[in-house]
């Protein structure tokens, strides 16, 4: 049975809608000159806020949000805290070879502890839970497919905390029909993204972070003796900026360089009444882990802490509207709903009480980058994907180094100044996203044909 709550008006996602009443702070009203300007307070810009007073307790940091903190991707995303990089493993090793995939992994573990620590070090409340991830597949040819990936993590030996399970096992655990084989991976987490997303806030603030809240960029110029940024009622001089603004920097005013790296891809969530115990009995998962299946269009499910499902994905779309416009989809939000009561026969009451979206940002070469735009003074991170949780907290550290000058380990680390394929026409990437999106749904609609009326 689909019930058919909407969005509530003016709430973005379930997690914004039920942290309750927020206040944000005042937008900028006046010029300012500082030693840095972060544009976007999400989990980036605020990471790389807080990450560069640390060093520099005198600097002064300045961070402009559009709309609040956690508007963007932080305050509307599942919360895995995962190890997961670029599109699929295979892709990477493919396009990037072995060794770059096992520093990738590498890079994603040290973030995954990093966000850990961070949230237990600081107090963050933020719900996290260190449960781990199954990765599931449905059909024969998806766990054929899954244990290739098994291997090839065996093989390069970075499949610590991982073990295969077949299907017996599984449905033993999980207490579902549709459950084929699976990868059981330790060590990796969820959090409630928008908890944590503005627990950074108050740290960032803590070191001295100076936040301005409905703060639009609209106009950035490059002079020899500073960058001089435009807002609404304010005007910002900084000897460095950093442009974390992800999905949206197709939009970021004058920086063309910029606006044709990486373009903007929409995933959408629904999230179930809470359940009750007998509910949670009749479908196992005692241990609460999160799950991603192995689909070419994935989904994403996982508990919350007050007992409900978050389940995503199972499809991504690209709209030619700026990623700011909210983009409703009812026929996504259908097809999670149908997904989760698909797997669980057993939950086919329960209610979906919340639906959102939002847009993930993608690059042409399918993996994330930071970078210098033009000169050293200004750093751009994106194409995180839907694996930015973790990454995004470590990329702030790494990109404090960056603002320091110095060569660390982290600034090392491959996806930082790569070299990386632009998409210079708003029509050619709406279409190369279109044709990529039938292609993969195809893809999956022929490894589940024998799945369809089961
Ligand atoms: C639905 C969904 C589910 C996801 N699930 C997961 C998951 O479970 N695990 C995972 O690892 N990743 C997930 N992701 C990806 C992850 O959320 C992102 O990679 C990460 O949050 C990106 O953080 P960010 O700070 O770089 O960008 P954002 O959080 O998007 O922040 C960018 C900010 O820049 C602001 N901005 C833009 N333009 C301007 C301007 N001109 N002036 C001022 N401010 C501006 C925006 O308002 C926004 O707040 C998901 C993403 C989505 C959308």
């Amino acid at each position: 049975m689909t019930s058919h709550s909407t969005p509530l008006p003016g709430s973005k996602s379930f997690w914004q809608h039920d942290y309750g009443h927020y206040v944000p702070n005042p937008a900028l009203t006046q010029n300012l000159k500082v030693d840095v300007a972060i544009i976007g307070a999400g989990f980036t810009g605020l990471n790389t806020a807080w990450q560069f007073l640390k060093d520099n307790p005198s600097a002064r940091v300045a961070v402009l949000e559009a709309d609040v903190v956690g508007f963007g991707a932080s305050g509307r995303n599942a919360g895995f805290s995962t190890r997961m990089f670029g599109l699929e493993p295979e892709l990477v090793l493919l396009r990037w070879g072995r060794q770059k995939l096992i520093e990738a992994h590498q890079y994603l573990e040290k973030a995954v502890a990093h966000t850990r620590s961070l949230i237990e070090d600081n107090g963050l409340d933020a719900d996290y839970r260190h449960n781990g991830l199954v990765r599931i597949s449905y059909s024969a040819q998806q766990a054929n497919r899954l244990k290739k990936t098994y291997q090839l993590f065996q093989d390069l030996g970075i499949d610590s905390g991982m073990s295969w399970q077949e299907p017996a096992r599984v449905r033993q655990d999980f207490h579902s029909e549709r459950f084929n084989s699976a990868i059981y991976e330790a060590g990796t987490g969820y959090l409630n993204p928008c908890k944590q997303v503005r627990a950074l806030k108050g740290l960032a603030q803590s070191a001295g972070a100076m936040i301005f809240e409905m703060t639009p960029v609209t106009h950035i110029e490059r002079t020899a003796a500073a960058l001089l940024l435009t807002t609404p009622a304010g005007k910002v001089s900084a000897d460095k900026l950093v442009v974390a603004t992800n999905a949206y920097s197709r939009q970021v005013p004058d920086t063309r360089r910029l606006q044709t790296r990486q373009f903007p891809l929409w995933t959408y969530q629904v999230v179930t009444e809470r359940l009750s115990e007998p509910q949670w009995e009749s479908i196992g998962w005692r241990e609460r882990q999160s799950f991603g299946d192995n689909r070419q269009m994935l989904h994403y499910f996982r508990p919350t802490v007050d007992g409900r499902i978050v389940m995503g994905g199972g499809d991504a779309i690209v709209y030619r509207q700026a990623p700011t416009d909210e983009q409703p989809s009812p026929m996504s939000w259908e097809h999670c709903e149908a997904h989760l009561k698909w797997i669980y026969p057993q939950l086919r009451d329960v209610r979906i009480d919340y639906r959102w979206g939002g847009p993930v940002s993608v690059n042409a070469d399918m993996v994330p980058e930071i970078g210098f735009v033009g000169d050293e003074r200004i750093i751009y991170s994106g194409g995180c994907f839907g694996h930015g949780v973790a990454l995004t907290h470590l990329n702030g550290r790494t990109i404090a180094d960056l603002l320091n000058g110095r060569k660390t380990e982290l600034t090392d680390f491959w996806i930082v100044n790569r070299q990386s394929i632009g998409m210079t026409s708003d029509t050619l990437s709406y279409l190369a996203g279109r044709t990529a999106r039938q292609a993969l749904k195809a893809w999956d609609w022929w490894e589940e044909r024998h799945l369809r009326g089961r």
